[in-house]
């Protein structure tokens, strides 16, 4: 089955467990399900391709899903496994996770079938600034506020955002996840991982394990892997494994993530990190370890390699790395998820707190962010954990109960 099917396919498993929880009906899962509305477009960019100039067309993406508790929300993704399906399901995990912070935000999400890497930086500003152009219409300060997500980053912001303040005068809160200089507000960039250690620390703390005994792998070295490993690092936890899109990189005695930062920005690539030896990506997974984190895409965990996991806890800090059927062989063997709508909350809350920062034209320090991140991820896990308890369910269940229940209040209030 490919990627698509199998995001949404889980996402849909995960719902209906949650809505028969809460004994939904028809027409209100049917409400709760479906698009708000999807647009899709074609992004002309010149290529320069052996000293030649040709037209590529692209297509991107916008899946905004529900707006009940706030503007649509949600980042933008440059890959080239983009499409409608799986843009569909993201859009709607950041209803839930909006809903489970409880922020004033719905979900949205976004992006292009496209790879980065082939790009040169003119090409990819020239992709960046067609894209908003074309999106100009439905989004908006009020409306939905787009972010980073896989294959974009500060920069792709910047450019979106001057794209945007064409038309619309100064618009520093059209996204979220920019440059400091332009609005960003500090410790965003390192929110998404920061929170992840923060909860991955707390839930490691209720199974007994401590950060000297823990032994720790993580999947996919981006934005979120790399701050997360930072983060957990500084905790006293010992990182034995990382990865990136090339392969895995191991060392039993803990790997030093400031020399893993060093020969990552010096050769672009983990692979060759001195004093570890190689590992596959797959066969990353199934290394003996306490905590695994997958920081990469969808669907690394299936039914085909979850009998192989051998790690306690999972932090799910992707969207959507545990396929359901794996859940279940993980639930039943008593192995912990932290779920992604929980463990990687931290992004979108700290986009909340630079929209917010945005609006007051009043900018905090990064302690008074990260600080107001950890306290709101406490409570919220907080609640999940005594739900979950209370109700002798899962921390995903529990946590899409507590969204959901949120969701359709706010749809009944608002009536439609
Ligand atoms: N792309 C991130 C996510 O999947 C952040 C979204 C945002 O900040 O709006 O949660």
């Amino acid at each position: 089955m490919d990627k698509k099917c199998i995001c949404q396919e889980t996402q849909r498993h995960f719902l209906n467990k949650a809505f028969d929880r809460l004994k939904l009906k028809g027409a209100q899962r049917e409400l709760l399900l479906s698009s708000f509305r999807e647009t899709r477009i074609t992004v002309p960019v010149t290529l320069r391709h052996n000293g030649e100039n040709t037209l590529h067309t692209f297509q991107g993406y916008r899946v905004q899903h529900n707006h009940a508790r706030g503007p649509f929300k949600g980042g933008l993704r440059f890959h080239p496994d983009v499409n409608m399906g799986e843009i569909r399901a993201l859009a709607q995990l950041m209803t839930w996770k909006t809903a489970l912070v409880d922020i004033p935000f719905g979900g949205a999400k976004g992006g292009v079938s496209v790879d980065p890497q082939q790009l040169n930086e003119t090409e990819l500003e020239e992709l960046s600034r067609r894209f908003c152009q074309k999106m100009a219409p439905i989004i908006g300060v009020h409306e939905d506020i787009p972010a980073p997500d896989i294959g974009t980053n500060p920069q792709v912001m910047a450019w979106m955002l001057d794209e945007y303040s064409k038309t619309h005068g100064y618009r520093t809160a059209i996204v979220t996840g920019k440059p400091v200089e332009l609005g960003g507000s500090a410790g965003r960039l390192e929110a998404t991982g920061y929170g992840v250690a923060h909860l991955a620390h707390k839930v490691a703390e209720t199974i007994s394990l401590t950060p000297e005994h823990s032994r720790v792998v993580i999947q996919g070295f981006g934005n979120v892997g790399s701050h997360t490993a930072i983060a957990l690092a500084s905790k006293g936890y010992k990182i034995i494994a990382l990865s990136d899109v090339n392969g895995g990189v191991v060392n039993e005695t803990g790997i030093l993530i400031d020399h893993a930062l060093r020969h990552i920005a010096e050769n672009g690539t983990l692979t060759g990190l001195s004093g570890c030896s190689s590992v596959s990506n797959a066969d990353l997974l199934e290394l003996p370890c306490e905590i695994l984190v997958p920081a990469a895409l969808e669907a690394t965990i299936t039914c085909d390699n979850a009998g192989a996991i051998q790690a306690k806890l999972i932090v799910e800090a992707a969207n959507m790395p545990v396929t359901h059927g794996a859940d279940e062989q993980l639930q039943q063997r008593g192995v912990v998820i932290v779920p992604d709508l929980l463990a990687n909350v931290g992004g979108v809350l700290a986009s909340y707190y630079e929209w917010v920062q945005n609006l007051q034209q009043f900018p905090w320090d990064r302690e008074t962010v990260l600080a107001r991140l950890e306290s709101r991820l406490s409570r919220t896990y907080d609640a999940v954990s005594v739900l979950a308890n209370e109700q002798q369910i899962d921390l995903r269940c529990a946590a899409y109960e507590l969204a959901i229940r949120r969701v359709e209040h706010a749809v009944r209030l608002r009536g439609f």
